[in-house]
């Protein structure tokens, strides 16, 4: 009808994982017209896998003739932790670059007017002066265990700045820390720290058994709240229009250790059994910090949720969900 052609329609890809679920939360419950939420007149689409393979050239086309979309948040993406990247580096590159290939140009070809899309700090080269800032992360070989993922991440930059050139597209890319939060894949054995970190908690205290930490707790990490990213990928939206890339993070001087975020996950979960670090487990580098300069001067100061509210949050979700959660 001629009143849904008058919307404007921003898709989310990706929308059913860590991120894109913040994202949908946030756009549900902002108030309309308010510096997070939806604004009048538009219509956000949230998509998962099964919408479309975005591997397909023809399937990711139908999604862009089917929405027509003027902006799109692009956050779909083959993500894993560390060992299923160190076994499937191909995979990890392949589907990548045929997600991210196929989007940007369906974008183009159906005269979307933005595209942000999502790298990661651990794209950054292996060997590099600390800390990261926007400008690094051409500057040297990624690390060996994730470079299918990494060469894949960097190369959308690559595709933007392209896309920009020959075309004149506004299309432009984030690059997160660590997030945590609801929805987050819990999985044992291939998560990332702090959904692993909850699991094994909750499982020590159900089971009786020991809370066991890999490695001595003493690397650094930043982490940013999934609920915090969703708002800056929307500030993004609205406010940011230019190709080079944007760190989303929490400062430098937020860096938590391994063993802050194990202790505020054993506070958070209630377990009082032994508690304990297995020093024979690598600890991984001792800590990759990232300069959160940029984002604030141009976002004017934001003010990231406390770490120690945002976990409790997360480990709620995660124990009232426990069946559903992704284990
Ligand atoms: P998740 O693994 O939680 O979610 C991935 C999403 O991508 C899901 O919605 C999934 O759909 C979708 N997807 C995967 N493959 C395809 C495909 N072939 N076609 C269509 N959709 C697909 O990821 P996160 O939310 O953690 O990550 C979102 C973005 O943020 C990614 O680009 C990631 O690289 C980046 N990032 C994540 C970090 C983190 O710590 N988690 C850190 C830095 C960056 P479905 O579930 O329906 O299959």
């Amino acid at each position: 009808s001629s009143s849904e052609t008058q919307y404007q329609t921003i898709v989310v890809t990706g929308a059913s994982g860590l991120v894109g679920s913040a994202l949908k939360e946030v756009i549900a419950t902002e108030p309309v017209d308010s510096s997070y939420g939806r604004r009048t007149g538009e219509r956000w689409v949230f998509l998962r896998s099964s919408d479309g393979d975005l591997r397909d050239l023809a399937q990711t086309e139908a999604i862009f003739e089917k929405y027509k979309p003027v902006a799109v948040i692009h956050l779909a993406a083959l993500v894993g932790g560390l060992f299923n990247n160190m076994k499937h580096n191909l995979t990890f590159m392949r589907d990548n670059i045929l997600i991210n290939d196929n989007v940007l140009w369906s974008a183009y070809k159906h005269d979307t007017k933005k595209v942000i899309s999502c790298l990661s700090t651990c794209v950054f080269p292996d060997k590099v002066e600390y800390p990261l800032t926007e400008t690094k992360i051409h500057s040297g070989p990624p690390h060996s265990s994730n470079f299918g993922y990494s060469h894949a991440k960097r190369l959308v930059d690559v595709q933007n700045r392209a896309y920009k050139d020959e075309f004149g597209c506004n299309f432009t890319s984030a690059i997160p820390t660590n997030v945590f939060g609801p929805y987050d894949n819990f999985d044992l054995e291939d998560s990332h720290v702090i959904p692993g970190l909850i699991h094994k908690c909750y499982l020590a205290k159900k089971n009786g058994t020991p809370f066991v930490v890999s490695g001595t707790g003493k690397p650094l990490r930043q982490f940013i709240y999934s609920f915090d990213l969703a708002k800056l990928f929307i500030w993004m939206l609205r406010e940011y229009d230019s190709v080079e890339p944007l760190i989303l993070s929490v400062g430098e001087d937020e860096e938590l250790s391994i063993k802050e975020v194990a202790d505020a996950i054993v506070k958070e979960v209630g377990f009082t059994g032994e508690y304990k670090f297995d020093t024979t487990k690598s600890d991984g580098q001792f800590r990759k910090p990232a300069s959160n300069d940029k984002l604030q001067s141009l976002i004017g100061g934001y003010k990231f949720k406390p770490f120690d509210e945002a976990l409790q949050h997360t480990v709620k979700w995660f124990i009232d969900n426990y069946d559903f959660a992704r284990t």
